[in-house]
């Protein structure tokens, strides 16, 4: 099956008498027992949920894991799966990692003994050298964000070799119809639903996706015990935003290789990063590991000045952060998603005053060029 065909019928409603095509919505907290010593399967919606099963079901088959889980947001994910880790134990992370998880490894996992070292995961050295005899994972995020460097995959399994090891991949910018991490060799894929897999900027969802269903059934404790879980109504919305993923991937990949050429010959643009542009560094690992590119741009503009009159001039693009879904959005990551970020790494990244973040969406990239153009002048 095709990965499109597989976002619309990977997992069928089958548990259901009626015929329905659309998974029912169990908007149960509890389950009644048939009899004394007997079950239906299902008892504690933290626990079991049909709807929420059913999206986890598809994000398994999606990305060809063993099993996967869903939770209330990609931070609750990604705070549950911390906790595999113990005290004393070490991570190696992708310095331009997700702001959000940066701020819950320094602020929450620090002080639960973890130790997390940051490197740039798309330089293979750099891996190596970070990782010593009590490092338990390797974390990337591939595009980072917002400098969208690309780490090999292939390259970070066989440096770990036959270590127990575990290698992460926050796959939210690709998500599984453009990219497979498991196949490529990780252990665990993350992801935050909230953005195109849902799709509509409506819904907060996070996922963990397990090749092994040893580690799986440890975050199934971890999951019910915590509770962080996606409630059975946003995992219905999931289950529907993803029978349209394929087609806003491929409709907002269009527009934004589209909105990158326009941006690169713009006089106040003073960068584009972009890995479907064939001079970016990644370009051809990106095609080697991936069916496509997305549809995130960063760009540098010329002064503050520019960027105040990008953010209060568009009127189709909405400023406002967060990423993936059909509308179009500009964020400032300096006061927006890396707020949280020490400025001196901030800076030592490439993530200044001048940076811009857009996620592109499905409108007519006509009209999504217009509005930067006016917005520009
Ligand atoms: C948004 C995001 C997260 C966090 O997900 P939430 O659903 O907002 O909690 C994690 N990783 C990446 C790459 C993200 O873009």
């Amino acid at each position: 099956m095709k990965p499109e065909t597989a976002c619309v019928h990977a997992i069928r409603n089958t548990a259901h008498s009626t015929g329905a095509v659309a998974v029912p919505i169990y908007q149960s907290a509890t389950f009644s027992h048939p009899a004394f010593g007997q079950s239906t399967g299902y008892d504690y919606t933290r626990a079991t949920n049909p709807t929420r099963e059913h999206v986890e079901k598809l994000l398994a088959a999606l990305e060809g894991g063993a099993d996967a889980l869903a939770f209330s947001s990609g931070m609750a994910a990604i705070a549950t799966l911390m906790e595999l880790f113990a005290p004393g134990d070490e991570i190696v992370a992708a310095e331009d990692l997700y702001g959000g998880s940066i701020r819950l490894f320094e602020h929450v996992s620090r002080k639960n003994g973890l130790i997390v070292r940051y490197v740039d995961t798309s330089d293979l050295a750099a891996v190596r050298a970070a990782m010593g005899e009590r490092t338990k994972a390797v974390f990337t995020e591939s595009p980072t964000n917002p400098m969208m460097k690309v780490s090999d995959i292939a390259g970070i399994r066989k440096l770990i070799g036959s270590k127990k090891v575990l290698l992460i991949m926050d796959n939210t910018f690709l998500t599984p119809y453009f990219c497979n991490p498991i196949a490529l060799g990780a252990d665990v894929v993350i992801h935050s639903g909230t953005k195109y897999l849902a799709g509509h900027n409506d819904t907060l969802a996070g996922f963990i996706v397990l090749k092994s269903a040893e580690i799986a059934e440890k975050l199934r404790f971890l999951q019910k015990t915590i509770g962080g879980v996606l409630s059975p109504f946003d995992a219905f919305l999931v289950t529907r935003g993803i029978k349209t993923l394929a087609i806003r991937m491929e409709k907002s990949q269009e527009n934004a290789i589209k909105v990158a050429r326009w941006l690169l010959k713009q006089p106040k643009v003073t960068a584009v990063h972009y890995v479907g542009l064939p001079d970016h560094p990644a370009f051809a690992l990106s095609q080697r590991q991936a069916r496509g590119f997305g549809s995130m741009i960063s760009f540098s503009v010329d002064n503050v000045e520019t960027v105040s009159t990008l953010l209060n001039r568009t009127k189709l693009i909405l400023f406002a952060e967060s990423l993936g879904g059909v509308e179009t959005l500009i964020t400032y990551p300096i006061t927006q998603t890396h707020a949280d970020v020490p400025e001196e790494e901030r800076l030592a990244r490439g993530i200044n005053e001048k940076l811009l973040r857009l996620s592109v969406g499905i409108e007519a990239a006509e009209d999504i060029i217009e509005d930067l153009e006016g917005a520009m002048k």
